[in-house]
Protein backbone atom coordinates (compact mmCIF):
# COMPACT_ATOMS: atom_id res chain seq x y z
CA UNK A 1 0.00 0.00 0.00
CA UNK A 2 2.45 2.69 1.17
CA UNK A 3 3.93 2.23 -2.48
CA UNK A 4 0.97 4.26 -3.82
CA UNK A 5 1.12 7.18 -1.90
CA UNK A 6 4.94 7.51 -3.33
CA UNK A 7 3.36 8.21 -6.62
CA UNK A 8 2.52 11.66 -8.22
CA UNK A 9 -0.27 13.03 -10.18
CA UNK A 10 0.55 11.49 -13.43
CA UNK A 11 1.49 7.86 -12.29
CA UNK A 12 -1.38 7.51 -10.09
CA UNK A 13 -3.78 8.34 -13.23
CA UNK A 14 -2.22 6.71 -15.36
CA UNK A 15 -1.68 3.49 -13.14
CA UNK A 16 -5.34 3.31 -12.03
CA UNK A 17 -5.80 3.52 -16.27
CA UNK A 18 -3.45 0.47 -16.59
CA UNK A 19 -5.43 -1.18 -13.91
CA UNK A 20 -2.23 -1.49 -11.75
CA UNK A 21 -4.65 -0.67 -8.91
CA UNK A 22 -7.95 0.94 -8.01
CA UNK A 23 -8.98 3.58 -7.42
CA UNK A 24 -10.31 2.62 -4.08
CA UNK A 25 -7.36 1.14 -3.29
CA UNK A 26 -5.32 4.52 -4.05
CA UNK A 27 -8.07 6.70 -2.30
CA UNK A 28 -6.99 4.00 1.10
CA UNK A 29 -3.89 4.45 0.76
CA UNK A 30 -3.84 8.34 0.94
CA UNK A 31 -6.94 8.15 3.48
CA UNK A 32 -4.58 6.31 5.99
CA UNK A 33 -1.66 8.56 5.19
CA UNK A 34 -3.54 11.62 5.92
CA UNK A 35 -4.76 10.45 8.85
CA UNK A 36 -1.17 9.14 10.10
CA UNK A 37 0.41 12.58 9.71
CA UNK A 38 -1.82 15.04 11.84
CA UNK A 39 1.43 16.07 13.68
CA UNK A 40 1.99 18.13 10.49
CA UNK A 41 -1.34 19.53 10.72
CA UNK A 42 -1.70 20.25 6.96
CA UNK A 43 -5.55 19.18 6.85
CA UNK A 44 -8.10 21.63 8.75
CA UNK A 45 -10.74 19.15 7.88
CA UNK A 46 -10.48 15.93 6.61
CA UNK A 47 -13.10 14.03 3.86
CA UNK A 48 -11.92 10.32 3.61
CA UNK A 49 -15.77 9.42 2.49
CA UNK A 50 -15.55 12.03 -0.46
CA UNK A 51 -12.42 10.88 -1.24
CA UNK A 52 -13.78 7.29 -1.62
CA UNK A 53 -17.10 7.89 -2.95
CA UNK A 54 -15.03 9.85 -5.88
CA UNK A 55 -12.87 6.83 -6.42
CA UNK A 56 -15.86 4.49 -6.15
CA UNK A 57 -17.32 6.68 -9.41
CA UNK A 58 -14.23 6.25 -11.06
CA UNK A 59 -13.33 2.22 -10.68
CA UNK A 60 -17.14 2.27 -12.01
CA UNK A 61 -16.27 4.35 -15.18
CA UNK A 62 -13.31 2.30 -15.52
CA UNK A 63 -15.03 -0.42 -15.90
CA UNK A 64 -17.75 1.09 -18.21
CA UNK A 65 -14.85 3.12 -20.14
CA UNK A 66 -16.17 6.11 -19.28
CA UNK A 67 -12.93 7.58 -17.53
CA UNK A 68 -12.02 11.66 -16.78
CA UNK A 69 -8.84 13.45 -17.01
CA UNK A 70 -8.32 12.91 -13.30
CA UNK A 71 -10.13 9.26 -12.39
CA UNK A 72 -8.67 8.19 -9.48
CA UNK A 73 -6.64 10.68 -8.78
CA UNK A 74 -7.42 11.67 -4.86
CA UNK A 75 -6.32 15.64 -4.15
CA UNK A 76 -5.94 18.19 -1.38
CA UNK A 77 -7.81 21.65 -1.58
CA UNK A 78 -6.32 24.85 0.20
CA UNK A 79 -9.08 26.19 2.32
CA UNK A 80 -9.49 28.75 0.72
CA UNK A 81 -11.40 27.29 -2.04
CA UNK A 82 -15.61 27.02 -1.09
CA UNK A 83 -16.46 23.54 -1.23
CA UNK A 84 -19.73 22.48 -1.66
CA UNK A 85 -21.00 20.77 2.11
CA UNK A 86 -17.48 20.86 3.45
CA UNK A 87 -16.66 23.43 5.82
CA UNK A 88 -14.51 26.55 4.35
CA UNK A 89 -12.89 28.68 6.56
CA UNK A 90 -9.68 30.51 5.04
CA UNK A 91 -8.38 29.22 7.98
CA UNK A 92 -10.23 31.89 10.14
CA UNK A 93 -11.98 31.52 12.94
CA UNK A 94 -14.37 33.85 11.60
CA UNK A 95 -15.78 31.14 9.32
CA UNK A 96 -15.69 29.26 11.71
CA UNK A 97 -18.55 26.72 11.00
CA UNK A 98 -19.12 27.85 6.94
CA UNK A 99 -20.39 25.49 4.82
CA UNK A 100 -20.51 27.05 1.62
CA UNK A 101 -23.96 25.09 -0.89
CA UNK A 102 -21.81 25.48 -3.94
CA UNK A 103 -18.04 24.54 -5.01
CA UNK A 104 -15.66 27.26 -6.52
CA UNK A 105 -14.83 27.15 -9.99
CA UNK A 106 -11.55 25.82 -9.71
CA UNK A 107 -12.17 22.89 -7.26
CA UNK A 108 -15.31 22.09 -8.87
CA UNK A 109 -13.68 21.29 -12.34
CA UNK A 110 -10.86 19.22 -10.28
CA UNK A 111 -13.65 17.55 -9.48
CA UNK A 112 -15.95 17.31 -12.20
CA UNK A 113 -12.61 15.72 -13.99
CA UNK A 114 -12.66 13.06 -11.96
CA UNK A 115 -11.06 14.04 -8.47
CA UNK A 116 -11.53 13.33 -5.23
CA UNK A 117 -10.92 15.57 -2.41
CA UNK A 118 -9.05 14.07 0.73
CA UNK A 119 -9.54 17.19 2.38
CA UNK A 120 -9.02 21.04 3.20
CA UNK A 121 -5.72 22.12 3.54
CA UNK A 122 -4.52 24.65 6.42
CA UNK A 123 -2.84 28.32 5.38
CA UNK A 124 -2.39 31.61 6.65
CA UNK A 125 -5.33 33.21 7.72
CA UNK A 126 -7.47 34.78 4.80
CA UNK A 127 -3.87 34.01 2.92
CA UNK A 128 -2.20 36.89 4.71
CA UNK A 129 1.62 35.59 5.23
CA UNK A 130 4.48 33.64 4.78
CA UNK A 131 4.92 31.22 6.97
CA UNK A 132 0.93 29.46 7.70
CA UNK A 133 1.79 30.67 11.31
CA UNK A 134 -0.93 33.56 10.99
CA UNK A 135 -3.77 30.01 10.21
CA UNK A 136 -6.36 30.38 12.92
CA UNK A 137 -5.96 26.67 13.15
CA UNK A 138 -2.48 26.62 14.12
CA UNK A 139 0.90 26.68 12.23
CA UNK A 140 1.48 23.72 9.62
CA UNK A 141 5.13 21.74 10.79
CA UNK A 142 7.14 21.29 7.91
CA UNK A 143 8.12 17.77 7.09
CA UNK A 144 11.45 18.93 7.00
CA UNK A 145 13.77 19.16 9.42
CA UNK A 146 17.70 20.67 9.21
CA UNK A 147 20.44 18.37 9.11
CA UNK A 148 22.17 20.19 12.04
CA UNK A 149 20.89 17.95 14.76
CA UNK A 150 19.09 21.30 15.92
CA UNK A 151 15.41 19.58 15.14
CA UNK A 152 13.24 23.21 15.57
CA UNK A 153 10.39 22.88 13.78
CA UNK A 154 10.77 24.50 10.60
CA UNK A 155 7.75 26.37 8.37
CA UNK A 156 6.39 25.01 5.28
CA UNK A 157 6.28 28.55 3.84
CA UNK A 158 2.96 29.95 3.41
CA UNK A 159 0.57 31.09 2.76
CA UNK A 160 0.14 27.79 1.57
CA UNK A 161 1.64 25.64 3.94
CA UNK A 162 -0.24 22.83 4.52
CA UNK A 163 -0.77 22.36 0.66
CA UNK A 164 3.30 22.09 0.32
CA UNK A 165 3.51 20.58 3.19
CA UNK A 166 0.96 17.46 1.52
CA UNK A 167 2.72 17.04 -1.38
CA UNK A 168 6.19 16.70 0.58
CA UNK A 169 4.76 14.88 2.93
CA UNK A 170 3.49 12.33 0.29
CA UNK A 171 -0.07 12.37 1.83
CA UNK A 172 -1.27 14.26 -1.18
CA UNK A 173 -0.27 13.40 -5.10
CA UNK A 174 -1.20 16.83 -5.95
CA UNK A 175 -3.33 20.26 -4.05
CA UNK A 176 -4.83 23.51 -5.06
CA UNK A 177 -2.73 26.61 -4.02
CA UNK A 178 -3.44 30.03 -4.27
CA UNK A 179 -0.91 33.08 -4.72
CA UNK A 180 -1.26 36.26 -4.66
CA UNK A 181 2.41 37.65 -4.14
CA UNK A 182 4.46 34.30 -4.12
CA UNK A 183 1.73 32.34 -1.92
CA UNK A 184 2.42 29.07 -4.40
CA UNK A 185 5.63 29.63 -5.23
CA UNK A 186 7.74 30.38 -2.06
CA UNK A 187 5.78 27.59 0.19
CA UNK A 188 6.90 25.49 -3.18
CA UNK A 189 10.55 26.16 -2.78
CA UNK A 190 10.71 25.15 0.76
CA UNK A 191 10.14 22.27 0.82
CA UNK A 192 11.36 20.96 -2.23
CA UNK A 193 8.06 20.67 -5.10
CA UNK A 194 6.75 21.96 -7.49
CA UNK A 195 4.18 24.84 -7.88
CA UNK A 196 2.73 27.49 -10.89
CA UNK A 197 0.87 30.30 -10.90
CA UNK A 198 -0.44 31.06 -14.14
CA UNK A 199 -1.12 33.99 -15.73
CA UNK A 200 -3.42 36.41 -13.37
CA UNK A 201 -7.24 35.58 -15.01
CA UNK A 202 -6.28 31.89 -15.90
CA UNK A 203 -8.44 30.38 -13.34
CA UNK A 204 -11.53 31.68 -12.31
CA UNK A 205 -11.66 33.12 -8.76
CA UNK A 206 -14.93 32.41 -8.40
CA UNK A 207 -15.70 31.09 -4.81
CA UNK A 208 -12.18 31.61 -3.85
CA UNK A 209 -12.09 33.75 -1.03
CA UNK A 210 -10.74 37.17 -1.96
CA UNK A 211 -7.82 38.34 -0.23
CA UNK A 212 -6.53 41.19 -2.70
CA UNK A 213 -8.53 40.35 -6.09
CA UNK A 214 -6.01 42.25 -8.39
CA UNK A 215 -3.48 39.90 -7.99
CA UNK A 216 -5.13 36.42 -6.27
CA UNK A 217 -4.60 33.37 -8.56
CA UNK A 218 -5.12 29.96 -8.06
CA UNK A 219 -2.38 27.24 -9.48
CA UNK A 220 -1.11 23.36 -8.53
CA UNK A 221 1.43 22.17 -6.48
CA UNK A 222 2.89 19.00 -7.00
CA UNK A 223 5.57 16.93 -7.33
CA UNK A 224 6.93 17.90 -10.82
CA UNK A 225 6.30 19.94 -13.78
CA UNK A 226 4.07 17.62 -15.28
CA UNK A 227 1.91 16.59 -12.99
CA UNK A 228 1.43 20.39 -12.36
CA UNK A 229 0.61 20.95 -16.27
CA UNK A 230 -1.70 17.81 -15.74
CA UNK A 231 -3.47 19.49 -12.64
CA UNK A 232 -3.46 23.31 -14.52
CA UNK A 233 -5.17 21.81 -17.78
CA UNK A 234 -8.00 20.77 -15.38
CA UNK A 235 -8.48 23.94 -13.26
CA UNK A 236 -8.16 26.76 -15.87
CA UNK A 237 -10.73 27.85 -18.03
CA UNK A 238 -13.23 30.98 -18.99
CA UNK A 239 -15.67 31.76 -16.41
CA UNK A 240 -18.42 33.96 -17.09
CA UNK A 241 -18.89 34.16 -12.90
CA UNK A 242 -15.51 35.91 -12.78
CA UNK A 243 -15.41 38.96 -14.98
CA UNK A 244 -11.62 38.82 -14.78
CA UNK A 245 -11.61 35.42 -15.71
CA UNK A 246 -9.80 35.22 -19.45
CA UNK A 247 -12.23 34.30 -22.50
CA UNK A 248 -9.82 32.34 -24.10
CA UNK A 249 -9.08 28.36 -24.83
CA UNK A 250 -7.38 26.10 -22.32
CA UNK A 251 -4.29 24.74 -24.19
CA UNK A 252 -2.54 21.26 -23.97
CA UNK A 253 -0.09 22.05 -21.60
CA UNK A 254 0.51 18.34 -20.76
CA UNK A 255 0.71 17.04 -24.44
CA UNK A 256 2.50 19.59 -25.43
CA UNK A 257 5.19 19.80 -22.68
CA UNK A 258 8.43 19.85 -24.52
CA UNK A 259 12.13 19.97 -22.70
CA UNK A 260 13.58 21.05 -25.48
CA UNK A 261 14.16 24.35 -24.85
CA UNK A 262 17.55 25.20 -27.85
CA UNK A 263 16.91 28.41 -29.25
CA UNK A 264 15.25 30.32 -25.90
CA UNK A 265 16.70 33.68 -24.54
CA UNK A 266 17.14 33.42 -20.71
CA UNK A 267 17.17 36.70 -18.49
CA UNK A 268 18.99 36.81 -16.05
CA UNK A 269 17.57 39.78 -13.67
CA UNK A 270 20.84 42.25 -12.07
CA UNK A 271 18.32 43.34 -9.94
CA UNK A 272 17.29 40.32 -8.24
CA UNK A 273 21.33 40.16 -6.96
CA UNK A 274 20.45 41.68 -3.49
CA UNK A 275 22.36 42.34 -0.54
CA UNK A 276 22.03 40.24 2.53
CA UNK A 277 20.63 36.75 0.54
CA UNK A 278 22.63 33.93 1.16
CA UNK A 279 25.67 32.73 -0.50
CA UNK A 280 24.45 29.18 -1.30
CA UNK A 281 21.44 31.01 -3.61
CA UNK A 282 23.85 32.85 -5.36
CA UNK A 283 25.42 29.14 -5.99
CA UNK A 284 22.12 27.18 -6.76
CA UNK A 285 21.31 30.08 -8.86
CA UNK A 286 24.57 30.10 -10.73
CA UNK A 287 23.81 26.32 -10.96
CA UNK A 288 20.47 26.41 -12.43
CA UNK A 289 22.10 28.95 -15.18
CA UNK A 290 24.25 26.47 -16.48
CA UNK A 291 21.90 23.88 -16.59
CA UNK A 292 19.92 26.22 -19.02
CA UNK A 293 22.97 26.75 -20.95
CA UNK A 294 23.20 23.37 -21.06
CA UNK A 295 19.69 22.71 -21.96
CA UNK A 296 20.91 24.59 -25.63
CA UNK A 297 19.27 28.00 -24.25
CA UNK A 298 20.82 31.51 -24.59
CA UNK A 299 21.43 33.46 -20.92
CA UNK A 300 21.04 37.23 -21.46
CA UNK A 301 21.59 39.36 -18.25
CA UNK A 302 18.83 41.97 -18.16
CA UNK A 303 17.06 44.76 -16.11
CA UNK A 304 13.95 45.31 -14.30
CA UNK A 305 14.75 48.67 -12.75
CA UNK A 306 12.00 48.77 -10.58
CA UNK A 307 11.98 45.82 -9.24
CA UNK A 308 13.28 47.44 -5.54
CA UNK A 309 9.78 48.77 -5.46
CA UNK A 310 7.73 46.02 -5.95
CA UNK A 311 7.34 44.68 -2.23
CA UNK A 312 6.41 48.44 -0.79
CA UNK A 313 3.78 48.45 -3.66
CA UNK A 314 2.26 45.08 -3.14
CA UNK A 315 2.44 45.35 0.34
CA UNK A 316 0.22 49.27 0.03
CA UNK A 317 -1.98 47.44 -2.72
CA UNK A 318 -2.58 43.96 -1.02
CA UNK A 319 -3.87 45.40 2.35
CA UNK A 320 -5.75 47.92 -0.05
CA UNK A 321 -7.73 45.34 -1.53
CA UNK A 322 -7.80 42.92 1.70
CA UNK A 323 -9.65 45.80 3.79
CA UNK A 324 -12.15 46.12 0.89
CA UNK A 325 -12.97 42.46 0.33
CA UNK A 326 -12.85 41.58 4.45
CA UNK A 327 -15.77 44.34 5.27
CA UNK A 328 -18.08 41.38 4.56
CA UNK A 329 -17.52 39.55 7.50
CA UNK A 330 -19.53 41.41 9.89
CA UNK A 331 -20.89 38.42 12.02
CA UNK A 332 -24.43 38.64 9.48
CA UNK A 333 -23.63 37.08 6.64
CA UNK A 334 -21.19 34.22 7.41
CA UNK A 335 -19.66 32.32 9.92
CA UNK A 336 -19.36 33.00 14.11
CA UNK A 337 -20.99 36.16 15.36
CA UNK A 338 -20.25 37.60 18.86
CA UNK A 339 -23.26 39.24 20.53
CA UNK A 340 -22.22 41.55 23.17
CA UNK A 341 -24.57 41.33 26.32
CA UNK A 342 -25.74 44.74 25.63
CA UNK A 343 -25.43 46.87 23.14
CA UNK A 344 -26.70 47.25 19.48
CA UNK A 345 -25.39 46.40 15.70
CA UNK A 346 -21.75 48.17 15.00
CA UNK A 347 -20.93 46.70 19.20
CA UNK A 348 -22.14 43.67 17.47
CA UNK A 349 -19.88 44.21 14.35
CA UNK A 350 -16.90 45.20 17.04
CA UNK A 351 -17.33 42.10 18.76
CA UNK A 352 -17.19 39.84 15.98
CA UNK A 353 -14.32 41.21 14.04
CA UNK A 354 -12.10 41.57 17.50
CA UNK A 355 -12.57 38.06 17.98
CA UNK A 356 -12.84 36.42 14.71
CA UNK A 357 -9.92 37.94 12.98
CA UNK A 358 -6.04 37.51 14.08
CA UNK A 359 -3.28 39.62 14.69
CA UNK A 360 -2.17 39.78 10.58
CA UNK A 361 -5.32 40.30 9.35
CA UNK A 362 -6.06 43.18 11.22
CA UNK A 363 -2.86 44.54 10.80
CA UNK A 364 -3.97 44.43 6.80
CA UNK A 365 -6.78 45.72 7.60
CA UNK A 366 -5.37 48.94 9.60
CA UNK A 367 -2.69 49.55 7.04
CA UNK A 368 -5.71 49.17 3.78
CA UNK A 369 -7.92 51.24 5.02
CA UNK A 370 -4.89 53.87 6.27
CA UNK A 371 -3.62 53.76 2.38
CA UNK A 372 -7.26 53.83 1.18
CA UNK A 373 -8.54 57.34 3.51
CA UNK A 374 -9.45 60.48 1.93
CA UNK A 375 -6.44 62.32 3.00
CA UNK A 376 -3.83 59.31 2.09
CA UNK A 377 -5.28 58.17 -0.94
CA UNK A 378 -2.89 60.21 -3.56
CA UNK A 379 0.25 59.73 -1.02
CA UNK A 380 -0.08 55.86 -1.22
CA UNK A 381 -2.85 54.04 -3.16
CA UNK A 382 -2.34 56.02 -6.03
CA UNK A 383 1.05 56.10 -5.68
CA UNK A 384 1.23 52.47 -5.88
CA UNK A 385 -0.64 52.07 -8.52
CA UNK A 386 1.40 54.37 -10.97
CA UNK A 387 4.59 52.07 -9.48
CA UNK A 388 2.68 48.89 -10.53
CA UNK A 389 2.39 50.01 -14.25
CA UNK A 390 6.25 50.78 -14.52
CA UNK A 391 6.56 47.35 -12.74
CA UNK A 392 4.66 46.04 -15.20
CA UNK A 393 5.88 47.85 -18.28
CA UNK A 394 9.58 46.72 -17.06
CA UNK A 395 8.71 43.27 -17.93
CA UNK A 396 6.75 43.97 -21.21
CA UNK A 397 10.50 45.36 -22.04
CA UNK A 398 12.32 43.13 -21.29
CA UNK A 399 10.63 40.57 -23.18
CA UNK A 400 12.46 42.17 -26.36
CA UNK A 401 15.35 41.27 -24.65
CA UNK A 402 14.47 37.28 -24.10
CA UNK A 403 11.88 34.80 -23.51
CA UNK A 404 11.84 33.61 -19.82
CA UNK A 405 13.23 34.73 -16.59
CA UNK A 406 15.07 32.67 -14.03
CA UNK A 407 15.64 34.22 -10.69
CA UNK A 408 15.50 32.57 -7.16
CA UNK A 409 12.34 31.64 -5.63
CA UNK A 410 13.33 33.52 -1.91
CA UNK A 411 15.58 34.97 -0.43
CA UNK A 412 16.33 32.34 1.93
CA UNK A 413 15.69 28.50 2.87
CA UNK A 414 12.67 27.33 5.22
CA UNK A 415 13.33 28.94 8.32
CA UNK A 416 12.19 28.13 11.67
CA UNK A 417 8.67 28.55 13.68
CA UNK A 418 8.70 31.36 15.31
CA UNK A 419 11.95 32.62 14.09
CA UNK A 420 10.10 35.90 12.11
CA UNK A 421 6.77 35.56 13.06
CA UNK A 422 7.19 38.55 15.17
CA UNK A 423 8.68 40.81 12.69
CA UNK A 424 6.64 41.67 10.48
CA UNK A 425 8.92 43.30 7.79
CA UNK A 426 11.14 40.42 8.35
CA UNK A 427 7.94 38.32 7.15
CA UNK A 428 7.30 40.58 4.51
CA UNK A 429 11.00 40.61 3.20
CA UNK A 430 10.44 36.72 2.13
CA UNK A 431 7.91 37.78 -0.68
CA UNK A 432 10.58 39.99 -2.31
CA UNK A 433 11.34 37.57 -5.61
CA UNK A 434 7.56 36.93 -5.98
CA UNK A 435 5.42 40.09 -6.08
CA UNK A 436 6.96 41.51 -9.21
CA UNK A 437 5.44 38.62 -11.08
CA UNK A 438 2.16 39.07 -9.19
CA UNK A 439 2.07 42.70 -9.88
CA UNK A 440 2.44 41.81 -13.21
CA UNK A 441 -0.29 39.50 -13.44
CA UNK A 442 2.78 36.98 -14.85
CA UNK A 443 2.85 33.12 -15.04
CA UNK A 444 5.48 31.99 -12.66
CA UNK A 445 6.63 29.05 -11.31
CA UNK A 446 9.17 27.15 -8.80
CA UNK A 447 11.03 24.37 -9.33
CA UNK A 448 13.36 22.57 -6.53
CA UNK A 449 17.16 23.22 -7.45
CA UNK A 450 19.35 21.86 -4.67
CA UNK A 451 20.10 21.60 -0.79
CA UNK A 452 21.84 24.15 1.12
CA UNK A 453 24.37 23.34 3.72
CA UNK A 454 21.48 22.02 6.57
CA UNK A 455 20.01 19.77 3.87
CA UNK A 456 16.79 22.18 3.20
CA UNK A 457 15.59 22.36 -0.22
CA UNK A 458 16.32 25.38 -2.80
CA UNK A 459 13.80 26.50 -5.57
CA UNK A 460 14.59 28.61 -8.72
CA UNK A 461 11.73 30.82 -10.33
CA UNK A 462 10.89 30.70 -13.95
CA UNK A 463 8.96 33.84 -14.75
CA UNK A 464 7.09 34.03 -18.40
CA UNK A 465 5.60 35.73 -20.69
CA UNK A 466 1.41 36.63 -20.17
CA UNK A 467 -0.09 33.55 -21.29
CA UNK A 468 3.12 32.01 -21.91
CA UNK A 469 2.24 28.79 -19.48
CA UNK A 470 3.85 26.46 -21.86
CA UNK A 471 6.87 27.96 -22.00
CA UNK A 472 7.62 28.23 -18.27
CA UNK A 473 6.09 24.83 -18.12
CA UNK A 474 8.90 23.74 -21.07
CA UNK A 475 11.94 25.36 -19.11
CA UNK A 476 10.74 23.75 -16.13
CA UNK A 477 11.05 20.38 -17.47
CA UNK A 478 14.29 20.76 -18.79
CA UNK A 479 15.53 22.63 -15.51
CA UNK A 480 14.35 19.35 -13.53
CA UNK A 481 16.00 17.07 -15.85
CA UNK A 482 19.14 18.57 -15.26
CA UNK A 483 18.73 18.92 -11.48
CA UNK A 484 17.67 15.75 -11.05
CA UNK A 485 15.94 16.80 -7.60
CA UNK A 486 15.07 13.45 -5.86
CA UNK A 487 15.30 14.63 -2.16
CA UNK A 488 12.46 14.05 -0.09
CA UNK A 489 11.81 14.56 4.28
CA UNK A 490 12.08 11.69 6.26
CA UNK A 491 9.21 10.68 8.02
CA UNK A 492 9.16 11.55 11.49
CA UNK A 493 5.55 12.71 11.76
N1 LIG B 1 3.27 36.38 1.72
C1 LIG B 1 2.48 37.31 0.97
C2 LIG B 1 1.51 38.03 1.87
O1 LIG B 1 1.57 37.79 3.02
C3 LIG B 1 1.77 36.62 -0.15
C4 LIG B 1 0.59 35.85 0.28
C5 LIG B 1 -0.12 35.20 -0.85
O2 LIG B 1 0.42 35.06 -1.95
N2 LIG B 1 -1.34 34.82 -0.60
O3 LIG B 1 0.72 38.81 1.45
Amino acid sequence: MSAITDLGVKAIRDGFRNGDFSAREVADAFNAAVAAARGLNAFVVETPELALAAAERADEARASGNLKPLSGVPLGIKDLFATKGVQTTASSRILEGFTPTYDSTVSGNLLAAGAGMLGKLNMDEFAMGSSNETSGFGPVISPWRRSDGGNAPLTPGGSSGGSAAAVAARIAPGVTGTDTGGSIRQPAAFVGITGIKPTYGRCSRYGMVAFASSLDQAGPMARDVRDCAIMLEAMAGFDPKDSTSLDLPVPQWEANLSADIRGKRIGIPREYRIEGVPEEIDRVWEQGIAWMRDAGAEIVEVSLPHTRYALPTYYIIAPAEASSNLARYDGVRYGRRKMPGQGGLTEMYEATRAAGFGAEVKRRIMIGTYVLSAGFYDAYFNQAQKVRALIARDFERVWEECDLLLTPTAPSAAFALGEKSNDPIAMYLNDVFAVPASLAGLPAMSVPAGLDKQGLPLGLQIIGRALDEQGVLDAGLAFEQRAGFTARAEAWW
